[in-house]
């Protein structure tokens, strides 16, 4: 046993959704553990490559938009430009869309759905496929919700999304783990970032949502880098299918 096996020295990460909130902590967490990342994003990761570079990390940034499939092959053949393998794949990226269920459209359903769910399935598929051809494996971590387990208020497209991202993260296991592929997500309880910008600056749900999590305060992407950096290195080698919630004790409750 040493902490070596936290390493991720020699290992390249690509992180969807990098150049904010958890995506870029992840992103931070993986360049100090030694790993070159690869963020992917919509606009300039910038403010997450001076993170990178003022601890002397590898950084590269590939800009695209994750909401439809049609951009995978882009995003794979830019990470391997990069790089020459990808070990690491880290399904970020989401939104979420606040909505009365009553109200919603078809189009707001399926933009959720698309990012949120198809693209962590088809992204996942399209490196598992080089990894199954060199034999070498890799780890995909997917980030999961609290609405994975609860149905949540106001956001049924966002809690059926992310409930699927568990069942994908298990499905994928179950045919993945013997090509040496450990799929795993992290479910993060509230945590300060834009995705509950609107819950924050609502009195009630802020003070709802406060009262209830057993650490008494909202989580920070600095929180969820421990879990990050387990599910990403060979201390997670036997850990499959699993989700691990980082939620100061939310689901405790
Ligand atoms: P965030 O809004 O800061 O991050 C979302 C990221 O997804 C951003 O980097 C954004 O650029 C990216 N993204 C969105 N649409 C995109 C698109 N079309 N193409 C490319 N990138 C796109 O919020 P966050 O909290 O850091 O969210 C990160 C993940 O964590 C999301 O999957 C979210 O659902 C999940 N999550 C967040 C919380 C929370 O409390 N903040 C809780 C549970 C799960």
């Amino acid at each position: 046993m040493s902490l070596n096996m936290f390493s991720l020295k020699g290992k390249t990460a690509l992180v969807t959704g990098a150049n904010t909130g958890l995506g870029q902590g992840i992103c931070v967490a993986y360049a100090q553990a030694g790993a070159n990342v690869i963020g992917v994003a919509r606009r300039s990761c910038q403010e997450t490559a001076d993170k990178i570079a003022a601890v002397s990390g590898s950084f590269t940034e590939i800009i695209a938009d994750l909401s439809d499939v049609s951009v995978i092959p882009y995003i794979v053949e830019e990470a391997h430009k990069a790089h020459e393998r990808v070990d690491i794949v880290v399904n970020n990226a989401g939104i979420i869309k606040r909505c009365d269920a009553i109200d919603v459209t078809m189009e707001d359903w399926d933009s959720v759905i698309n990012i949120n769910e198809k693209v962590v399935f088809f992204l996942s598929q399209a490196f598992a496929k080089r990894w199954h051809e060199d034999g070498k494996g890799g780890k995909i971590i997917n980030i999961a919700s609290m609405l994975s387990y609860q149905g949540g208020i106001r956001v049924p497209a966002y809690a059926a999304s992310k409930s699927a991202v568990m069942g994908i993260t298990k499905a994928l296991a179950n045919e993945w783990a013997s090509h040496n592929i450990n799929i795993n997500a992290i479910a993060p309880g509230y945590m300060a970032t834009n995705n509950t910008a609107n819950l924050r600056s609502d009195d009630q749900r802020s003070d709802e949502i406060l009262s209830r999590i057993p650490a008494g305060r909202w989580g920070t992407p600095d929180d969820i880098m421990g879990a990050a950096i387990f599910l990403a290195s060979d201390a997670s080698a036997y850990v499959n299918g699993f989700t691990i919630a980082v939620d100061g004790g939310w689901l405790a409750r």
